[in-house]
């Protein structure tokens, strides 16, 4: 990254449930990070998808960083506050041709992929295989898509054959997105073959969660994304919508997953505990461990300023690229 820009980064919850042990490694990550750097750490709850909404869990994931010592720098920004500014959004993507309207159902999608014998889905996510890209053919609009054949605009054009050399058949060579997570390395995906088009509004009018996070990322200027491996799967995703709205790509790292006693990664859905606020010394101590930090006795401001110093050093085994912002790394 560029080292004139200060850092920035963002924990963003969505309000669920509570914290559980799972999600205070990111955001425990996400705030280490941010101080190693000597950056601002921000919170947004992520609450665009309303019908999972939890009244009252905001307030209470609040109150558990609160006591495990993670202060956002500025207050927290909620997305159900945000609409306008996804709105916009999506309107520039549909001016530029690059997001388009979908009247598929679930069983439209099924029919179609089987039709062209196409594969099961992917983490219970159908391959949108494109069917309203030519147009909706009378039918009504249900949702909004982007054109993930339309990302690699802004990456160098892939060599082609003299004959192909028009224009609009370069905007139709699929190449993968390419990015390097500091703690998993080099990742691709070919986004129009493995997701397809995906969904930027949904037919209940919610605003998508990849809209909603690349737009809020961009608003808020992030530059550092922590935040758990469970999401990296949707980082060549965001990528593509950041260069379709003419945002910068901050760096990523995804933090290890904590797994439960059946081996399956600790998330609400599973029944995760929710963090004990009456002792968050003990819970903060398991979430370094996961991080590759030693337990500290306390009390919570000590343990988290010697975690600060140690973070460049001993996180993820010391192979973190901390960059030209850590303080411990910077010429003084
Ligand atoms: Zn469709």
């Amino acid at each position: 990254m560029n080292p004139g820009v200060p850092y920035i980064g963002r924990f963003a919850p969505s309000p669920t449930g509570a914290l559980h042990a799972g999600s205070l490694v990111a955001a425990l990550a996400s705030w280490l990070d941010a101080r190693a750097h000597g950056g601002t750490w921000l919170v947004r709850i992520e609450d665009v998808d309303t019908p999972r909404t939890v009244p009252g869990a905001d307030r209470l994931i609040l109150r558990q960083l609160a006591a495990c010592g993670l202060h956002p720098d500025e207050p927290p920004v909620w997305q159900s506050q945000r609409s306008a500014l996804y709105q916009f959004a999506l309107d520039v993507l549909i001016r530029k041709a690059l997001a388009y309207p979908c009247a598929c159902s679930r069983k439209d999608i099924e029919g179609a992929l089987q039709h062209a014998g196409r594969e099961k889905p992917r983490h219970g996510e159908l391959v949108y295989p494109g069917t309203c890209r030519t147009g909706l053919h009378g039918k009504v609009g249900r949702a909004w898509r982007l054109r993930s054949d339309m990302y690699q605009k802004n990456m160098p054009p892939a060599p082609v054959e003299p004959a192909q050399a028009a224009p609009e058949c370069i905007a139709k060579v699929a190449r993968p997105v390419e990015w390097t997570d500091r703690r998993l390395g080099a990742q691709q995906q070919d986004v129009e073959a493995q997701v397809g088009d995906f969904v930027l509004q949904r037919a209940d009018n919610c605003y998508a969660y990849q809209l909603a996070v690349v737009v809020d990322d961009g608003a808020q200027d992030i530059t550092h994304v922590v935040r758990g491996e469970d999401l990296a799967d949707n980082t060549a995703r965001q990528i593509l919508l950041q260069q379709a709205l003419g945002l910068p790509t901050p760096t990523y790292l995804h933090t290890p997953l904590v797994r439960g006693a059946n081996g399956e990664k600790l998330s609400k859905q599973n029944g995760a505990q929710a963090l004990d606020l009456a002792n968050p010394l003990a819970a903060l101590n398991q979430a370094a461990q996961v991080l590759g930090l030693p337990a500290q006795a306390g009390p919570v401001a000590n343990a988290l300023a010697v975690w600060t110093w140690q973070w460049p050093h001993l996180a993820m085994g010391g192979t973190l690229d901390l960059g030209p912002h850590c303080l411990q790394c910077r010429p003084h």
